[in-house]
């Protein structure tokens, strides 16, 4: 664009934003949130896609001695606006302290090492939970909860949130709150004298450092009461949900962990050359991660808007909702992928399906071609395409 179209372009975008607040604010009123998928989302509305990868794994963070913390929010990836991730390594004897999050629910994926995580609920329950890798923990939103590395070898994982405006250096921390409360609002609280209260942290600790946690957990004060619904998920310990020749996946959604509501997992591995087809989620954004490999991620905006973009090894993805999408390994080795989508529902819509449900003089004439060309096209859903056999392509 040149700079007169660009000024202009950028006006009618401020324009339609303005003006998507104002239709957004009636929407909200009248109660109709579906209508809110009508709205062009300033992001996505230029006459090209944005970038969809960060370098997640490249990025600083917050780092306290071994430990750190790096996030995607929409400030390093502003089209991940529906999701956040969050890479976090605790060295031994390293805590998350307890914190809760006012506006996520929160979901993670253990890579190495094992971690312990303590988790309330309003009900007064409490569970305490070991993972190791391949498992999966589910925090609701507003929960309070810690994360501490268990063992002598520090542990990785990785967090998802179901929102992208959410930073994890923006929790609700405990040594922050009795930090900066008044000693005598404590001591009343609490029944004890204010002097109990000496020597407390006057900021946020965030990572707290202390001795290796016992092997067994220690009784909490009012004994355990663990709650209905378990946080925590042994993904990797299942067989793989579906298998094709170019891969597998392994799928979490609430049907199979009932308290995760708001946010479905997926493991996705891919031959080299194979190839996660051509689709699109109805219900959900798609955040990715990848774990092993290398990827090349297309995108499909509408408008003629198509961009690609090649992840590697702790480069994160964004696919907005009901954006057309594929995922192809173009590296030597397999790859693994770990993708978050902000639905407890998981639903997909494969091209290959799409097409094999239609009639093929629909297809004909959508295309111009004869019907007999479309009786070569596959009759079910492709889902994972092996790497091409030589000459195929003839
Ligand atoms: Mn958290
Ligand atoms: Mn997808």
């Amino acid at each position: 664009m040149s700079p007169l179209q660009r000024r202009e372009f950028l006006a009618a975008a401020g324009l339609a934003a303005t003006t998507a607040m104002m239709i957004n604010a009636k929407s909200a009123e009248a109660g109709d949130t579906s209508f809110q998928n009508n709205v062009p989302d300033s992001e996505l509305a230029g006459p090209e896609l944005p970038t969809f990868k960060f370098e997640l794994e490249k990025s600083e963070g917050k780092v306290i001695g071994q430990s750190f913390g790096k996030e995607a929010t929409v400030k390093q990836l502003p089209i991940s606006k529906g999701i956040a991730g969050v890479s976090m390594k605790l060295e031994p004897g390293a805590m998350r302290e307890l914190h809760w999050h006012a506006t996520a629910a929160e979901w993670a994926f253990v890579l190495e090492g094992r971690v312990r995580t303590t988790v309330i609920d309003p009900e007064g329950g409490a569970e305490t939970k070991d993972f190791s890798p391949g498992d999966v923990w589910y925090f609701p939103r507003g929960h309070g909860h810690m994360l501490e590395c268990l063992g002598d070898r520090p542990c990785h994982f990785i967090l998802i949130f179901d929102n992208g405006y959410f930073s994890e250096f923006g929790t609700f921390s405990i040594s922050d709150w009795i930090g900066h409360t008044p000693k005598a609002l404590l001591s009343k609280n609490f029944g004890l004298p204010e002097s109990a209260f000496e020597g407390f942290p006057k900021e946020e600790v965030y990572f707290a450092r202390g001795a290796v946690p016992p092997e067994t957990a220690s009784q909490p004060l009012q004994g355990w009461k663990t709650p209905a619904l378990t946080h925590k998920y042994e993904l990797l310990k299942r067989p793989p949900h579906r298998t094709f020749k170019g891969g597998r996946e392994w799928r979490v959604d609430s049907t199979h962990f009932p308290i995760s509501k708001t946010v479905t997992g997926v493991i996705l591995d891919l031959e080299p050359g194979g190839l996660r087809e051509l689709h699109w989620h109805p219900t959900a954004d798609e955040w990715q991660y990848v774990i092993e490999g290398e990827v090349s991620v297309s995108m499909f905006g509408s408008h003629g808007r198509y961009r690609t973009e090649t992840l590697s090894r702790g480069d994160v993805g964004y696919i907005p909702q009901g954006y057309g999408h594929s995922i192809e390994n173009i590296g030597r080795t397999p790859s693994r992928m770990l993708i978050g989508f902000n639905t407890g529902e998981y639903q997909t819509i494969d091209l290959s399906q799409w097409m094999a449900g239609n009639p093929t003089d629909v297809l004909a004439t959508n295309f111009s071609k004869s019907a007999s060309l479309f009786e070569k096209f596959p009759k079910r859903d492709v889902f994972i395409a092996p790497k091409s056999e030589p000459g195929s392509k003839g």
